[in-house]
């Protein structure tokens, strides 16, 4: 098992995990469990998709669980 750090975190208690699918579950990381680029809209670079009724819908992304979804995440926190 992977180390923690401010990088990365898991709980395999949680009775959703893993709750995405397409991570190797050893790498997966539970960090951000809300995903902080859900405000970006189109420019957050993932793999939504929207609903019938227009709601951004990120079942399908991972993003923010892979084995480097906290670099990925403040990269784009640091976009302009
Ligand atoms: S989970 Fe993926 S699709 Fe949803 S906001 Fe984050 S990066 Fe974008």
């Amino acid at each position: 098992m992977r180390d923690f750090d401010h990088t990365f975190f898991q709980n395999r208690a949680c009775k959703y995990f893993p709750c995405h699918k397409g991570v190797d579950e050893e790498d997966f990381n539970c960090l951000f469990c809300y995903c902080p680029l859900y405000f970006l809209g189109e420019r957050c670079g993932g793999d939504f998709s929207y609903t019938e009724s227009g709601i951004k819908n990120c079942k399908s992304c991972t993003r923010p669980h892979g084995n480097d979804g906290y670099g990925y995440i403040t990269g784009k926190l640091k976009e302009k």
